[in-house]
């Protein structure tokens, strides 16, 4: 049986396609199953005979559940195809890569993760945020700003309030009013740098620069939509100066 690739296609930018992402595309795929976020450019490199099957995943709207992705890939595999699993950034960050490939496991399916350029580095390459810049955050930590089951997550927010490392929040869009909150209660400075970029690297993106005390709010009245990934952290005033 084939190898089952799981790839991550970057955060938009067809540039930031790695060298085997996209030789994985051109040259072995027979099928493609893809998610919503990747772009125009990268799906157009796949050759028009390849077969491509949409995945897509739009918040609180299921295309197709991960239970029936997972069989999808295993049956192509089984019928000799050559599967490319195209997932957007990192299929290991926030991708539901992680349940893919322990199903192939699963189904002893030989296969592979070829990891993307997360949105989270995207951004922060866009708009220069130093995601770790030295003296200012020792660290920086990805979470989600909704669980599995469309709650909160359950979030130590002492502990991130307290810390110095740079909050990077995906899916956060929703929930920012509620996380923003909680922060602030359990003593995070209300006037922390926060920003907001939505569409990383595509030639929409765009900014919004703020405070935790008024990040839903300025969201919320910039009418900005999906996908934005959202940082908190003295590192976005770094960005500030140098962006
Ligand atoms: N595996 C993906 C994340 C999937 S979860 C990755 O590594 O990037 C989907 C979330 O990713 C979105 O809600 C948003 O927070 C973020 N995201 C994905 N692409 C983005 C982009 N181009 N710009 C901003 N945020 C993006």
């Amino acid at each position: 049986m084939r190898k089952v690739y799981i790839i991550g296609a970057g955060p938009g930018d067809p540039e930031l396609l790695t060298v085997k992402a996209k030789k994985l595309l051109t040259e072995y795929a027979e099928v493609v199953v893809h998610d919503r976020l990747i772009s125009a450019e990268i799906l157009n490199l796949i050759p028009k005979n390849v077969e491509r099957i949409f995945a897509g995943k739009e918040p609180e709207l299921h295309y197709m559940k991960q239970e029936d992705i997972n069989i999808e890939l295993v049956n192509h595999a089984r019928a000799g195809k050559k599967v490319v699993r195209l997932k957007g950034g990192d299929p290991f960050i926030f991708g539901r890569g992680g349940e893919e490939a322990e199903y192939l496991k699963e189904n002893n399916i030989d296969h592979e993760i070829v990891p993307g350029i997360t949105a989270a580095m995207g951004g922060a390459a866009e708009y220069l945020i130093p995601l770790t810049y030295r003296g200012v955050a020792d660290g920086a930590i990805l979470i989600t700003g909704h669980n599995c089951k469309d709650e909160i997550p359950a979030l130590d927010y002492e502990y991130l309030a307290k810390t110095n490392n740079t909050i990077v929040i995906y899916m956060g869009i929703k929930n920012i009013g509620i996380i923003t909150a909680k922060l602030i209660e359990s003593g995070k400075n209300p006037e922390t740098p926060a920003c907001a970029v939505f569409n990383a690297t595509y030639e929409s993106s765009g900014i919004i620069y703020s405070t935790l005390a008024v990040l839903a709010q300025e969201i919320k009245a910039s009418g900005r939509a999906n996908p934005a990934v959202i940082y908190i952290g003295d590192v976005v005033k770094i960005s500030q100066r140098l962006a």
